[in-house]
């Protein structure tokens, strides 16, 4: 059986993601702080395992002992083990003069800590584990270009790369080393692409570009979207490039 652990669950491309990854071979673990109502009714119509918390991913006290009690029970006799840390807010958006004092710390313990918490746990819990153990931090283009506006989301999208070249190089130095990869997923139609269109061209001025590529029917559906994620996850050379982007590798269809 294998075990893949999801944050961002209820919305978006991690709902994406957990709808085609219900399955009786695998046991689903979800996180977000709210439910998702659909993905239960699946997993009940497909006999799927899925175990959902409701947990607040910003508060790091209380992530931490959810991911040490996920993580400490983790059956010896998986196939393999995953962590898609998926969550991710993209507020506050301002320019830097205007930033709020108190979305910057939900924003860095978000996209950030919780994932270095949750990989940290993950690999404590799996580290007899001989078979493969594979992390995804879902990062983004932002994290690697610079956006006005976009400082904090820039910024936590960064840390979220270097924070993976960093485990990929510890991870080295073990016969069942984990692989790990940052990957900028593409744009993709979810309620984040919502709000990036509704913000202020005075706080952002790169909107148009994004209204453009909806009103030109060029995002990615989260569905789509998570397919290829998932067939990313089992490539046989998967952690080789740890800074990576969903678009170096286009659905046969597609044009690079
Ligand atoms: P959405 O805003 O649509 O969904 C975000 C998900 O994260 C929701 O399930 C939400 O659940 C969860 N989440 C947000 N805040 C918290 C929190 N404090 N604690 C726990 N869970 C939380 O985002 P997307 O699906 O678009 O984005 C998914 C990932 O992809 C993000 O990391 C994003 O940065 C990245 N990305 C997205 C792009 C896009 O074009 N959409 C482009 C590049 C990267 P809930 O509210 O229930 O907690």
């Amino acid at each position: 059986m294998e075990i893949v652990i999801l944050t961002g669950a209820s919305r978006g491309l991690g709902a994406a993601l957990a709808s085609l990854l219900l399955s009786p071979e695998r046991r689903l673990i979800c996180i977000a702080r709210q439910p998702n109502p659909e993905l239960e009714a699946a997993a009940r119509a497909q006999s799927a395992w899925l175990d959902y918390y409701l947990q607040d991913l910003a508060d790091l006290e209380a992530t931490d002992m959810l991911a040490q009690s996920i993580c400490d029970e983790l059956p010896a006799d998986a196939s393999r083990f995953v962590l898609i840390n998926n969550a991710g807010t993209l507020a506050p958006v301002a320019r830097v003069e205007a930033l709020p004092y108190d979305g910057i710390g939900a924003a860095l313990n978000l996209n950030v800590a919780a994932a270095m918490l949750l990989t940290s746990r993950f690999l404590k819990g799996t580290e007899t584990f001989a078979g493969a153990r594979r992390i995804v931090n879902i990062s983004s283009g932002a994290a690697r270009n610079p956006y006005e506006g976009w400082g904090v989301y820039c910024t936590t999208k960064a840390a979220l790369d270097m924070f993976t070249r960093c485990v990929k190089l510890e991870q080295a130095r073990f016969a069942n080393s984990a692989a790990i990869v940052s990957l900028a997923p593409g744009v993709i139609d979810t309620d984040m692409q919502a709000a990036v269109r509704e913000l202020d061209p005075e706080d952002f001025p790169n909107v148009e570009r994004f209204r453009s590529l909806k009103a030109n029917n060029l995002l990615a559906t989260p569905l789509d979207t998570a397919r290829r994620i998932i067939e990313f996850i089992a490539r046989p050379d998967f952690g080789t490039t740890e800074i990576d982007d969903l678009r170096n590798y286009p659905s046969p269809t597609e044009t690079p």
